[in-house]
């Protein structure tokens, strides 16, 4: 459907990981008055009516995605399974049900638990300012292949983290962001693969008084993230006293009261591969 220039420059200030949503609501609306393109008033009166009927939008939670499915090629893991499993997850909860004796007033979108997943730290879809935020990580580490001196790692690597010492890469793991481009890069086997999985964030917001969200040690295999999540939302549930937001209740509890005993070794390594699990 052809849309004038003024809808879309009203389109373009929605965040691009629902404006695909949101354009198709707006575009359903322009149908629905018989027009042939999308004009701006299709935009206000879409905008109007989700205003008007927010309560019946409101899931108790929602889960997205950066557009890493679509074939990203930055992608540090090839998982498409864990937003279904997340949305299984939550939808078990019963999250609605819950706000709705929790918060006095009708229900909007800012009371649902979000969750996201970016597929590498690029983060187009914002973990950090999100009840639970899950990114993509692959940590490199330093094999016994010979380095050819290429110094393809060293372009990949947007952190600086790698310096080559007589053909032998070292790779500071202070700057590592585990985003994998150097194991893709090296033609030599010289940096390889080591942990596969998601490093976790919990309790960003905005708001009046906004956080990016506090990252746990470690990454974590897809069954231990929605440990995690589980545990996060049955903590989000218990603790709760008004509908306020998952960073809030943190604030008060700790993450600790979520999940008691982490690695020693920090960020860098599995959980539980030092004896302590999740
Ligand atoms: S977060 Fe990474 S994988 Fe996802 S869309 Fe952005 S660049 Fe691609
Ligand atoms: S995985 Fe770490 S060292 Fe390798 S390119 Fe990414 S940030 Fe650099
Ligand atoms: S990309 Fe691999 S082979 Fe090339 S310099 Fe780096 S470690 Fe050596």
């Amino acid at each position: 459907m052809q849309w004038t220039k003024e809808a879309d420059k009203a389109i373009s200030r929605v965040p691009f990981f629902v404006r695909k949503r949101v354009r198709k609501r707006v575009e359903e609306e322009a149908r629905s008055a018989g027009a042939k393109e999308v004009r701006l008033d299709h935009v206000r009166s879409s905008q109007q009516k989700f205003l008007e009927n927010m309560e019946s939008e409101v899931r108790g939670y929602r889960i997205e995605n950066c557009f890493s499915p679509g074939g990203c090629p930055n992608r540090a893991v090839e998982d498409n399974d864990l937003v279904n499993r997340l949305e299984k997850l939550a939808s078990g909860k019963n999250l609605k049900a819950f706000l709705k004796k929790k918060v006095s007033g009708p229900l909007k979108i800012h009371h649902e638990f979000r969750m996201v997943v970016s597929d590498c730290p690029n983060a187009c879809s914002r973990p950090q300012i999100v009840d639970v935020g899950i990114i993509g990580a692959w940590k490199p580490r330093v094999t016994d292949e010979t380095c050819s001196d290429c110094g393809a790692c060293l372009e990949s690597c947007k952190e600086g983290a790698i310096t080559l010492a007589e053909s032998v890469p070292i790779i500071d793991e202070d700057r590592c962001l585990f985003c994998g481009q150097c194991i893709q890069a090296c033609p030599t086997g010289t940096i390889s693969g080591a942990d596969r999985g998601y490093r976790v964030l919990l309790g960003g917001k905005l708001g009046r008084h906004p956080q990016l969200g506090k990252e746990l040690p470690g990454i974590y295999s897809q069954n231990e993230v929605l440990g995690i999540v589980d545990r996060s939302l049955n903590h989000f549930m218990e603790y709760n006293e008004k509908g306020e937001r998952f960073g809030e209740i943190l604030n008060r509890t700790g993450v600790e009261a979520i999940i008691p005993k982490f690695c020693q070794s920090g960020r860098s390594m599995v959980a539980g591969s030092d004896g302590c699990r999740i």
